[in-house]
């Protein structure tokens, strides 16, 4: 008998699961393993910080991000006080598992089926090994397998309505050396230039990540270039039927100057939109990461979140195992929520206000300009935090984003 059951081994299951058996429960890590989890990669500080990911697990450190507007121009925000890492999911998914199973969780391979409940309740799965149907006895789960769990689905309500976008990457071999594209020597394009409408896209810088945004690319989200040391990821995510996903990567490949580069995978995959207002069945289970809808709006970021979510289930499970509560399963949401909320709420608004038109997104574009709102906005991506310290910068931003959406100033205007 288990006192937990995770199913789904990603970074949500994976940091459940090494919490619990950390703290001494029995805890078992079901995972159906042989995919790698398509995926841009980026991970914020506070995440190396706060789950002691060693160096060698980043791939690349990102001290620039450009974001690009729909007529090509183009604004290098520095990354100030550190890097954006780059992890590449296959060896870092493994890592973690392995960091799961060195503190005492028993790793199992196999399919989730169904959960059974009668005397005791039960996780029926398809061993890998075997291909047969066994089960794993246990007072608890924590569903953690990703979008369109299979476990939330018959579990909790809302868990099979989800809202997704589409995100589509390809994995291809970086170029050698600074900037693909650009002929040898040549300087690099300048980021104010905006007479042509592909200038300063076409330069691939391995410390650099692009933002692309630009309704030819995606009409609803954003295009990106990843670097991953000697690969990048370059890919898009859209929620509206009938996108041509692979049609706009190669477009935003062929404008990167990166078409010509070695394709080594091409994958897609949902990223939930709407975190689920209940993660737990108020029994005995509760989810995390995708499986719970808990993705960042506007960036798409989940990494992160999946694994504070993942720490959240775990700290809500001890509780219920403690205090024989299920009550206490709703712990996990409370948890996460409390902290992160208010960042959800803005990426939300910023999502629904600019994301709309390409109109919007050369407004949004000029705002990234600001140094107020690049400082803000890359504190709150780097630390999870929102500046309280700084209420006139919060004000001046304020004004220039109601100034933007009410058309007061021009499109162009930074
Ligand atoms: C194209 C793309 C790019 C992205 N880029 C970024 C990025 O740059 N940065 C970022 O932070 N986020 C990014 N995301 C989001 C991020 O990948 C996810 O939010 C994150 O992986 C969620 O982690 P998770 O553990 O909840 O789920 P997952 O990582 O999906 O893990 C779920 C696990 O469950 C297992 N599983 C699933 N079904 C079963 C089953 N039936 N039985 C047993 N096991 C099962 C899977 O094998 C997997 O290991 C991107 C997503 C996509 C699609």
């Amino acid at each position: 008998m288990y006192d937990v059951v995770v199913v789904g081994g990603g970074p949500a299951g994976a940091i459940a699961a090494e919490d619990l058996a950390r703290a001494g429960h029995r805890v078992a890590l079901l995972d159906k393993a042989g995919k790698i989890k398509p995926c841009g990669g980026a991970i914020p500080p506070r995440l190396i910080r706060d789950f002691a990911i060693p160096d060698d697990q980043i791939v690349a450190r990102i001290t620039t991000a450009r974001m690009v507007s729909p007529t090509g121009r183009s604004v290098d925000i520095p990354i100030e006080n550190g890097f954006v890492g780059m992890v590449d999911r296959g060896p870092f998914d493994e890592y973690l598992r392995t960091r799961a199973v060195a503190a005492g969780a028993v790793r199992v391979t196999g399919q989730f089926l169904r959960i059974e409940r009668g005397d005791t309740t039960a996780v029926a799965y398809r061993c890998k090994e075997s291909g047969a149907e066994k089960h794993l006895p246990t007072r608890l789960i924590v569903g953690a397998d990703g979008a369109r769990s299979r476990v939330a689905r018959g579990e909790v309500p809302g868990g099979d309505t989800i809202p997704y976008v589409i995100a589509y990457h390809e994995i291809i071999a970086a170029p050698a050396g600074r900037g693909a594209g650009a002929a040898p020597g040549a300087s690099p394009p300048d980021p104010e230039d905006i007479s042509g409408k592909m200038k300063g896209r076409a330069a691939y810088d391995p410390a650099r990540c692009d933002v692309i945004y630009d309704g030819s690319v995606s009409p609803d989200f954003y295009g990106w270039v990843f670097p991953h040391g000697g690969q990048a990821s370059v890919g898009m995510g859209t929620g509206v039927d009938g996108v041509d996903l692979k049609a706009a990567t190669a477009r935003l490949r062929d404008a990167a100057g990166l078409a010509d580069c070695e394709t080594i995978r091409r994958e897609g995959a949902p990223i939930p939109l709407k975190p689920l207002d209940r993660w737990d069945n108020g029994r005995d289970l509760v989810l995390a990461g995708d499986a719970a809808g808990v993705v960042a709006p506007s960036s798409g970021e989940g990494i992160y979140y999946a694994m504070a979510g993942g720490r959240a289930a775990a700290t809500a499970a001890q509780a219920v195992l403690a205090s024989g509560r299920a009550t206490d399963l709703a712990l996990a949401r409370k948890l996460f929520m409390k902290e992160h909320k208010t960042v959800f709420r803005v990426l939300r608004s910023m999502q629904d206000a600019y994301y709309r038109s390409d109109e919007r997104r050369e407004r949004f574009v000029s705002l990234c300009h600001d140094r107020d709102v690049q400082r803000l906005t890359f504190e709150a991506y780097m630390n999870k935090a929102l500046v309280r310290a700084r209420p006139m910068a919060h004000l001046k931003i304020g004004v220039k984003n109601v100034a933007h959406l009410l058309r007061l100033v021009p499109e162009t205007y930074a």
